[in-house]
């Protein structure tokens, strides 16, 4: 299993070619979500002492496994995040993936790391973060929220708070995985109100000075892009207030920070070149496949203070001064995972980025004036990226999950809605530059449909 040859290589090809068939799709099927009992009864025990071979495991996967996966890249899937990933970037993840490449060190990896390097480069000049700032690939936004926010921590321990739990002030719509990650980190949020659906460098400012132990917030973590809603954090402000009152900034743009490249809302994000800390997800809305964040530290050298490890069979790759990846986040081995995303944006150029996130925004612009016209649906807000939130006239909670649910079973959408104010809105997210505005049109058609 270890060699190719004359009796194995046709099974081998066959894996490869249904690969590119996947890649080449221009309509991947949206597909479903099965049952336990109905997997179990259609793909019972593929592993056995002897092995089935590939083509009766490759069946399986392609008629039973891959038909119960829903296909993120689907032009009307617009619920959670999308991924639309470039067919450059998913050919060359195979390349990744063949090239058996470690990407911890610059010892063992140096192309890549000069490479990714160049990727992260790109985005830290769309932040207007300094010529230091730099940081490394992570395998999603969570991760690169729990690697800058150790950092974070590293940074207010320095106040000699006498053992009291340090704090993060964060917005009422900060992503479930920063409540995550400060569980982790043993912090608390500082949960602060909106005001006009975000947060603000006033209300930011009025929070901490109410607040009777003002020391132990050291961090702030703002939004830049709600997953829900779209709406960025006054940065700005925020930045000011930060700088006051001496806070860690990190600022989590796993979803919207892609929207840096897009000119129509490049100022929403002033601000974000004061960033202590930052990230965006190449997997989202940057058209790169699963899983890739980019972490952006503006001072990297307090990371690697932090995440560097340290063994005495790890001493070589610290015995140059070059970039390590593993230096600045929690891993050590790792997949060259910001890979496939330079590859692609060195083939299309950036100007092809930038025009195809602006596709989503001018699109989500042209959904929001559909559905004001539309006599039995209201908008819950103009959107500022690419989320648009509505409401359907007389429709309970239950309404939506049925419309939601039926869309999937006729593989007409995949829409779920969500919570917005503790109530039941729909949301449609857009970031394949393939959905147009006749789908679009038509999941509005659907929800006119009696319930
Ligand atoms: C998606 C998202 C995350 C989490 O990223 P994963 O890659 O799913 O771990 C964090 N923050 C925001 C704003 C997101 O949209």
């Amino acid at each position: 299993m270890h060699t190719v040859n004359d009796q194995n290589r046709a099974g081998l090809e066959r894996v490869i070619e249904y690969a590119l068939e996947r890649i080449e799709m221009s309509s991947p099927p949206l597909d479903r979500c099965e049952t336990p009992e109905a997997l179990q009864r259609r793909a019972p025990h593929a592993i056995t002492p002897q092995g089935i071979g590939v083509d009766a495991v490759l069946t399986e996967f392609v008629d039973v496994l891959a038909p119960a996966c829903l296909s993120t890249d689907h032009p009307r899937y617009l619920s959670f995040i999308p991924a639309a990933p470039t067919k450059t970037s998913l050919a060359f993840d195979l390349v990744v993936s063949a090239s058996s490449m470690c990407a911890s060190s610059w010892l063992e990896a140096s192309g890549v790391v000069h490479a990714e390097n160049e990727a992260l480069r790109w985005l830290a000049d769309l932040a207007g973060l300094p010529a230091g700032a730099g940081g490394c690939f992570v395998s999603g936004g969570s991760a690169g929220n729990l690697s800058a926010l150790a950092v974070a921590r590293q940074h207010g321990r320095s106040r000699a708070l006498d053992g009291r739990r340090l704090r993060v002030a964060v917005g009422e719509t900060a992503h479930s995985s920063i409540a995550s990650v400060l569980n982790l980190l043993d912090m608390d949020a500082f949960i602060v109100p909106n005001s006009g659906d975000r947060l603000t460098g006033t209300a930011l400012s009025e929070a901490i000075n109410a607040d009777p132990d003002r020391a132990s917030i050291v961090a702030v973590a703002a939004a830049a892009g709600a997953t829900n809603t779209g709406m960025i954090d006054d940065l700005a402000g925020i930045a000011a207030v930060a700088a006051e009152s001496d806070l860690w900034m990190h600022v989590d743009g796993a979803y919207g920070a892609a929207a840096l490249a897009a000119p129509s809302v490049r100022e929403l994000f002033n601000g974000i070149e004061l960033a202590d800390s930052f990230i965006v997800d190449p997997h989202k809305w940057l058209f790169a496949p699963f899983d890739c964040c980019a972490l952006i530290y503006r001072q990297p050298a307090l990371a690697s203070a932090v995440h560097a490890q340290h063994a005495g069979y790890l001493d070589a790759i610290h015995d140059s001064t070059e970039w390590n990846p593993t230096d600045y986040a929690f891993h050590l081995s790792r997949r060259a995972r910001g890979l496939p995303f330079w590859f692609s944006l060195a083939v299309h150029g950036t100007d092809a980025y930038r025009d195809a996130i602006e596709a989503s925004i001018s699109l989500a612009r042209s959904a929001a004036e559909v559905i004001e016209v539309t006599p039995y649906l209201d908008l819950v807000m103009q959107p500022q990226l690419s989320v648009v939130l509505f409401t359907r006239h007389g429709w309970e909670p239950n309404d939506y999950t049925c419309w939601s649910d039926k869309l999937l079973m006729d593989q007409r959408g995949f829409c779920l809605p969500t919570r917005w104010k503790g109530e039941t809105v729909g949301r449609f997210v857009f970031i394949n530059p393939r959905t147009t505005i006749e789908d679009v049109r038509d999941l509005i058609d659907s929800l006119g449909d009696p319930a």
